[in-house]
């Protein structure tokens, strides 16, 4: 065991002295560590370039060979003395070619050494001691390790690392280029880099190769380049020059970081603050406008804007006199022509929901939804009209719960709309619901002071005029001389009844509006009341034939007499003031199950279906001729009257032709 694996010459053969002089020279002054020890592992000589390594200079014949260093295995571990290459060289005879230990100066430095030990024989071949001959390696190490650490960085990194030479030919390329352009390393190299670059963008090469040669760096260079699949991916680029050991430039290393998230998520901050813009500038309109057009179409176009729809609209929830028609109020994004054969959205399955008030529609592809296509005479989308898949439709539902209309969005590209989008523009509706509300309120302020105005100038008209004719009269009577005075007090009479209807007309009014009319109700013959009034009317009036057509036997009704003859006195007067050219008014009283109706029916000058739709608001007036006198209160109280008799009235008329009114009292 204890025997040398090969014979070592020894030194201490040389004979002759000069000989041996110039060998200790020689290894004296060698660049490498030698020394040699006893069996016991004492020193009995090292060179130089030894003592420069361990960083002191040991005592011959005192110091061991491990001197007062300590030292580690390779990776860190500390090496025991036993485990040392010399240890067991001197133990075990064998010898080590290049063992690697590492050890620990007195200045605590660190130096990695290859140890060479070998044992040394005397001529009986007994081992005698040894030697051993150190090669620093630390330098050498630190450059390999930094090199597979740098590689390994190249490798794992998830940027592209790309390098090429002068000819633009790919010479390296990392696993992060593979995984950001799809070519493997095989793939790449030896090929032109142009490969991943966009035709369109092909001269960037020759300006990034001319800012090369002139030992330039392009920093976060912001392009695209082209995927294997010929994907396009934006990148951010950084290339520099790669130079040789003499510092000609000899190719250029690329940086290239795949910044698709980066441009997502700048795209989305372009986005998001757009539509904040979008919303603070409606938010402004919506809040100072009070005209309800200006506030739609500011809506729509910012809706739309930030649903990213191809058309937004807004539909009146409003019907016509057929209960049919719808009123488009407003678009964005759509000729108003594509609309024109839309149909009645009111009226059908998929817009039901909103016009209802029921809720948001929100559809990925509507014509899929089961509502769709069920409704005559489309079945779906007219031909001609824009395609839609994407759907969104959000109610704009008033404070009093009154659904005033939808804001509908569309787009022929499936699945636009995002819950983010509903929440938005459901919360646009509801600010606009509110500015569409005061806009309502606003309109109708102004239409009654105007009304008010008007009132009150008829009213001055109206009450001077049976004044002036009063006092007319009274001047002749007071002329005693008159062969018939009592036929003009009788005139004046008429004239002071008439002002005396209109004060009390006023005076109901504020009755009703300060919820102050009392009603005294009793059991009365409705069918008499009407024989009375129209029996009195043949008095006064000679212009119509007023036809009764009664029911047989009586009409009790319970109600407030008076006030269903004035009822009755409104009604015949209009149906006689608004048919000059005529000479009859029909009056007819019917019985129903629960109720009574009476009709009153005259050929006159009838109503527009606009006029029909004011007609029982205070102070309306259809006509406003001079010749026919009125403050537009008479319907208005008749309608509150009936009201209170839990009664209705309404009125069937055509312009031109005449009007029929009717109104009906529960018999109970
Ligand atoms: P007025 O004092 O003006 O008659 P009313 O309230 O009685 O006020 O009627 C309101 C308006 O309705 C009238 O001004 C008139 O234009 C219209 N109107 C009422 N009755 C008739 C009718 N029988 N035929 C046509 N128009 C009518």
């Amino acid at each position: 065991m204890n025997r040398p694996i090969r014979n070592i010459k020894q030194p201490t053969l040389i004979s002759d002295a000069s000989e041996a002089q110039f060998y200790e020279f020689l290894v004296n002054d060698a660049p490498v560590a030698i020394y040699t020890c006893d069996k016991e592992g004492y020193l009995t000589f090292f060179n130089q370039a030894a003592a420069e390594l361990w960083g002191r200079k040991p005592e011959i014949g005192k110091d061991l060979w491990c001197g007062s260093w300590k030292i580690f295995y390779p990776d860190g571990r500390p090496m025991l003395l036993d485990e040392c290459p010399m240890a067991r060289t001197l133990k075990e005879g064998r010898l080590f070619e290049g063992a690697t230990i590492v050890i620990e100066r007195p200045d605590h430095s660190f130096r990695t050494l290859l140890v060479f030990p070998r044992p040394v024989f005397d001529q009986e071949n007994k081992l005698s001691g040894a030697h051993n001959t150190l090669v620093d390696i630390t330098g050498k190490q630190t450059v390999e390790a930094k090199q597979a650490f740098l590689s390994a960085i190249v490798e794992s990194s998830e940027d592209a690392i790309v390098s090429k030479n002068l000819n633009s030919i790919i010479t390296s390329w990392n696993k992060g280029a593979q995984h950001i352009f799809g070519y493997t390393e095989a793939e790449a190299l030896g090929k032109p880099i142009t490969m991943i670059i966009p035709p369109s963008r092909l001269h960037e090469e020759d300006f990034i190769l001319s800012k090369i040669r002139q030992d330039d760096k392009i920093d976060h260079f912001e392009t695209i380049r082209v995927h294997k699949t010929g994907k396009e991916i934006p990148i951010s680029l950084t290339v520099s020059p790669i130079k040789d050991g003499e510092g000609k430039i000899i190719g250029a290393s690329k940086i290239a970081r795949d910044i698709s998230d980066r441009m997502e998520a700048r795209r989305l901050l372009a986005e998001h603050s757009e539509k904040l813009e979008i919303l603070n500038d409606l938010g402004k309109i919506i809040s100072e406008k009070l005209d309800s057009e200006n506030i739609l179409q500011k809506v729509i176009e910012a809706t739309t804007k930030i649903t990213g729809a191809e058309f937004g609209a807004f539909f009146y929830n409003k019907v016509d006199e057929n209960g049919e028609s719808y009123t488009l109020f407003t678009l964005s994004g759509a000729p108003r022509e594509a609309f024109e054969r839309f149909g009645m959205p009111r009226n059908t399955e998929v817009f039901h929901p909103t016009f209802s008030g029921e809720g948001i529609v929100r559809s990925d592809d509507i014509t899929k939804d089961t509502r769709y296509g069920k409704n005559a005479p489309h079945f779906g989308m007219p031909k001609g009209h824009l395609p839609v898949r994407s759907y969104l439709a959000v109610p704009v539902i008033s404070n009093s719960r009154d659904v005033i209309g939808g804001l509908f969005f569309g787009h022929r590209e499936s699945g636009i709309f995002k819950s983010s989008h509903e929440s938005i523009v459901a919360s646009i509706a509801s600010q606009a619901a509110v500015a569409l509300d005061n806009a309502r309120l606003f309109e109708e302020v102004k239409m009654l002071s105007a009304k008010k105005d008007e009132f009150i100038a008829l009213a001055s008209h109206e009450l001077k005029t049976p004044l002036t004719t009063v006092k007319g009269y009274l001047q002749i009577l007071s002329q005693s001389t008159l062969p018939d005075p009592t036929r003009f007090a009788g005139k004046c009479l008429r004239q002071v009844e008439r002002l005396h209807s209109l004060v009390e007309e006023m005076l109901d009014v504020s009755r009703i509006e300060a919820g102050k009319l009392q009603l005294r109700i009793q059991p009365f013959d409705l069918k008499q009341l009407i024989m009375d009034v129209i029996d009195n009317f043949s008095y006064t009036n000679k212009t119509h034939d007023i036809i009764f057509d009664p029911p047989d036997g009586t009409c009790f009704v319970k109600a407030d007499k008076y006030r269903i003859e004035q009822v009755l006195v409104n009604l015949l007067s209009n149906a006689i003031k608004y048919s000059p050219n005529a000479d009859k008014i029909y009056v007819r009283l019917e019985k129903n199950h629960a109720s009574l109706t009476v009709r009153i029916k005259d050929e006159g000058i009838g109503l527009t279906p606009e006029q029909k739709s004011q007609l029982f608001r205070r102070f309306y007036r259809a006509v406003d001729a001079p010749n026919i006198v009125g403050l537009g209160l008479g319907l208005y109280l008749t309608r509150e009257i009936l009201l209170r008799h839990h009664g209705k009235i309404d009125v069937f008329s055509e312009e031109g032709k005449g009007s029929e009114f009717y109104f009906s009292l529960p018999l109970e």
